[in-house]
């Protein structure tokens, strides 16, 4: 049985988290093609543990106290005092980037200037944390739009292309801030967490500083949008370079000239994701979405864009994993949840269609419901997913109830 993507042949799961060995590992998404070649996915050890629960275990020998120090040294190097802004915090109003920006100012007293690229559909009480991380946590705030009309085609393209709804946020979140720092004059730019914390190379996690590839390049004649070579989107769809511009990266000679560091604050404070949402609601104004979040169990990670929801059903479709495996696993490696508990709220929830934003995610990139649902199709792997009576049924699950686990 051939996988997709270079999926691993063999599906296992994590012995102390829910997760599976089909998770990928962050790639930058200008390097997102269709076949993902060179795609690496969480590694699984012999002992069958994976390497965020490893990370995490490392987590808690870390002395935070030298940490903070190290990050005092760091912030004492770029303060400015003459009223400049002297860093860059992205993010579009959810509690990490709240945190963020509100320890630095408050706690740090660094001078702030928050960067925000909008989500492509906003929700609204995403929109009203937005606001309030503005106005109730106090903060000059920069909003950079992309062309609406571009970002609606982008968008579309990397549904019928990789059937990733979410790709031109996350480029425009992730490219956006070196850019506006390098324009800025602003050496300093904080993201949140290590992505190696959820299942990159845990050598990736031995630095503060964020890898230069994942938001700089050499050479704009390898990269992608939408899985596709920027010449390919001009000649193909009426594109113009203007157009794309914004999507892409900062070159590599324009970062070193500007001298821009892009560090994740979660190396230098301890992340806990709870705690970062109860101290956006008391400092931020912050509040969850009022309803549990489709296929999860939660109520405030990531509830800015409609979209996202849609995202993480295609990563259910793609590599079997949903968006409660993944929150599950963070709240086991927080010792938040048993692993019995989040094997329950895995079957309960993983997988469950995001219905209530669908038809208005659908309407507006005039793509038709049904051509969703055969893409979805088009992007299973016969080694997780097996159709039966026109159903698909997952082949391995975490709770050993998949089709071929009962063999
Ligand atoms: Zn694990």
């Amino acid at each position: 049985m051939k996988t997709k993507y270079n999926l691993p042949k063999d599906v296992m799961f994590c012995k102390k988290c829910v997760m599976s060995n089909q998770r990928p590992s962050s790639i930058a998404e200008f390097f997102h093609t269709k076949e993902r070649e060179g795609a690496k996915y969480m590694t699984i050890d012999r002992n069958g543990i994976c390497d965020a629960c490893k990370q995490s275990e490392i987590k808690d020998s870390i002395n935070w106290k030298t940490r903070e120090k190290e990050l005092i040294k760091l912030l004492d190097k770029h303060r400015k005092n003459n009223g400049d802004y002297d860093c860059l915090v992205p993010g579009s109003g959810g509690k990490d980037s709240a945190f963020q920006a509100h320890i630095l100012k408050y706690k740090y007293n660094m001078n702030p200037l928050i960067i925000t690229w909008p989500p492509i559909m906003y929700t609204d009480y995403g929109l009203k944390n937005y606001n309030n991380w503005v106005n109730v946590g106090g903060f000059d705030a920069l909003v950079v739009r992309p062309n609406g009309k571009v970002m609606k085609e982008l968008t579309k393209l990397s549904i019928v292309n990789l059937l990733h709804p979410f790709q031109t946020f996350i480029l425009g979140q992730k490219n956006i801030a070196p850019k506006i720092a390098a324009n800025f004059n602003i050496k300093l730019v904080f993201y949140g967490e290590n992505e190696a914390e959820y299942g990159n190379p845990i050598a990736e996690n031995n630095s503060s500083l964020r890898k230069k590839n994942y938001f700089a390049v050499k050479n704009y004649n390898k990269i992608y949008l939408a899985g596709m070579k920027i010449s390919d989107l001009v000649k193909k769809h009426k594109f113009s370079y203007q157009d794309l511009k914004i999507f892409l990266p900062i070159s590599n000679s324009e970062i070193q000239k500007k001298n821009v560091e892009i560090h994740y604050l979660g190396y230098y404070l301890r992340w806990i994701p709870q705690e970062a949402f109860y101290y956006a609601v008391k400092n931020t104004g912050f509040s969850p979405r009022p309803f549990r979040t489709q296929g999860t169990f939660s109520k405030y990670n990531s509830i800015d864009d409609k979209i996202d929801d849609l995202h993480y059903y295609t990563t259910f479709v793609k590599f079997g994993i949903g968006r409660a495996t993944y929150d599950a696993s963070q709240e086991i490696r927080n010792k938040h949840l048993t692993r019995e508990e989040a094997q329950n709220l895995v079957k309960k929830y993983d997988g469950e269609f995001p219905d209530k934003y669908f038809s208005e995610i659908m309407k507006f990139l005039e793509i038709k419901e049904e051509k969703f649902f055969k893409l979805c199709d088009q992007f299973r792997s016969s080694h997780l997913w097996k159709r039966i009576n026109k159903k698909w049924y997952l082949r391995h699950t975490v709770n050993q109830d998949g089709v071929d686990d009962k063999i």
